[in-house]
């Protein structure tokens, strides 16, 4: 569909630079048609009030299309947002139909309570759906990110406004096609293509959006922050951005070739291009030197940048020059303060007319360096020492972000502590993970706040609670 003034913008693909696509580029009149249509189809119990067996029976055929599809969209992903066809095609691909097939399970297996009373009432606490939900989502991981708040939102019954990131939308509105293919009423589902200055504005600013779902930066998650308390009040989920470190403990001192290629995927998987990225690796003084010449011979040899479309490639490039340059700043900065590039140098310096980057590994890091404080969000890591426990878990939390950590160790009692005293929403042990989707996934601290990404949590977001207060008469 055309936006209302006929505009449109272009997508690019990363790994070329070369056009790809014009598409249709909406504006505040479109953000008002989606709403309406969206509040239209709440308020006529379409979707809203169809019995949960049903909703979940339609969410399973999306589920069956998008893996029917499952080559098409990978290679669309490929193409727009520059990502590895191998990484779409066996893991975030995947991940989106499990994503839908989990929600779609759960939505006619979870209850509401009843609690504790006298006789003379009946108290029912029951969840309903909050009604229109935006979501306004990153480049990184672009159907990913749609499923982890569309399939909640709408398994709850929920109409949805989408706007998917500029350089990403492609999927986004092949998906929408396919939602329509599954039964999915018209008006329940709708995206809205644009840039964020306006279109996520709009959303944001909406007297008739019930919830906001955000991921992307903290920058403008504040900024969403600003819009709820400017407008309706609407409920925001944020999830942002994160600094995540990477700790390892001395015991691990006969196995630390596998540490490193387990360091290396948390660091430059997606080209680091990840919130969860483990950028931060703190390693104990005693081992630091062998970990860190081996993790430098992962990069080099496990993370070559390549084409993204050859299956064997695991690194591609970076989402687009201004994010090349970005990276490429905090590194020649690192330099300037002391740090010393012990591989992807040659990414540094070049004028190249491509936007990739080479896995960057970085020694002679202190914590109060700004690299080893801000996210980069490309192929970097920031090696640090430290001497004792206590130091470790000081410079751990020593961040304003709070998403993920690691921690490795073989003894027990040092990877509970570990894991306890780290401010963080997911700590992996003896391994960089996510959780799965039945884990709910979010930030402490500055890495978001007001919901979390999968599990049954993920519900909470996108629902109301209701308490029904019956008094029980004699007779
Ligand atoms: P971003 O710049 O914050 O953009 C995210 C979305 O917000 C895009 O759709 C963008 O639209 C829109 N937007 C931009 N400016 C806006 C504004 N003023 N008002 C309303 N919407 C606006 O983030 P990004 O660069 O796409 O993604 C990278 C960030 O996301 C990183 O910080 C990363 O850590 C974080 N992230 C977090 C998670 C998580 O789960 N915690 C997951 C993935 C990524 P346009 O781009 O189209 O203009
Ligand atoms: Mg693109």
């Amino acid at each position: 569909m055309d936006s209302a003034d006929g505009r449109t913008f272009t997508s690019f693909s990363p790994a070329t630079r070369e056009p790809l696509a014009d598409i249709a580029q909406c504006g505040e009149a479109d953000v008002e048609r989606a709403v309406n249509a969206a509040r239209s189809s709440f308020d006529s119990g379409a979707w809203s009030k169809l019995p949960p067996s049903e909703r979940k029976a339609t969410l399973l055929r999306l589920a069956d299309l998008i893996e029917e599809n499952i080559e098409e969209l990978s290679l669309l992903e490929v193409a727009d947002a520059g990502k590895t066809y191998s990484d779409c095609l066996n893991e975030d691909m995947p991940g989106v139909v499990e994503c839908f097939r989990w929600y779609a399970e759960a939505i006619d297996k979870v209850f509401g309570k009843v609690s504790a009373t006298s006789d003379d009432a009946l108290s029912l606490i029951v969840r309903e759906p909050v009604g229109v939900v935006g979501a306004v989502l990153p480049w990184n991981f672009p159907l990913a990110m749609l499923s982890w708040k569309c399939a909640p939102a709408l398994a709850a019954g929920n109409s949805m406004v989408v706007k998917p990131a500029e350089l990403s939308s492609l999927t986004a509105l092949r998906f929408a096609e396919l939602t329509r293919e599954a039964g999915i009423p018209a008006g329940v589902f709708n995206v809205v293509p644009g840039p964020g200055s306006v279109v996520g504005q709009a959303i944001g600013m909406h007297h008739d959006i019930d919830a906001v779902a955000f991921t992307g930066s903290t920058h403008v998650g504040r900024e969403f922050l600003r819009y709820s308390a400017d407008s309706n009040l609407k409920a925001i989920g944020l999830e942002l951005g994160g600094k995540s470190p990477q700790l390892v403990m001395p015991d691990m001192k006969d196995n630390l070739p596998a540490v490193a290629e387990n360091l290396a995927v948390a660091a430059f998987a997606n080209a680091g291009q990840n919130c969860t990225a483990g950028s931060r690796v703190l390693v104990h003084s005693s081992i630091y030197g062998e970990l860190l010449q081996l993790l430098v011979q992962e990069a080099k040899n496990s993370w070559k940048t390549g084409d993204p479309f050859d299956p064997g490639t695991p690194m591609a490039s970076l989402i687009d020059e201004a994010a090349k340059t970005k990276v490429l700043g905090h590194v020649t900065k690192a330099v300037a303060d002391g740090a010393e590039v012990l591989c992807g140098a040659e990414s540094l310096g070049t004028e190249a007319d491509h936007n990739f980057v080479e896995a960057i590994v970085l020694g002679g890091v202190s914590p109060d360096m700004d690299v080893a404080r801000n996210e980069i969000f490309g192929p970097v890591v920031c090696v640090i020492p430290f001497e004792t426990e206590e130091e470790a878990i000081q410079i751990a939390n020593d961040s304003v972000y709070g998403l993920a950590a690691t921690v490795w160790s073989n003894d027990l009692n040092v990877a509970i502590r570990l894991s306890r005293a780290i401010k963080a929403g997911t700590v992996g042990v003896n391994g960089y993970s996510e959780g799965d989707i039945g884990t709910p996934f979010g930030g402490y601290r500055e890495s978001g706040f007001g919901g979390r990404d999968k599990g049954l949590e993920a519900f909470d977001q996108y629902t109301e609670l209701k308490t029904i207060w019956v008094a029980v008469g004699k007779n």
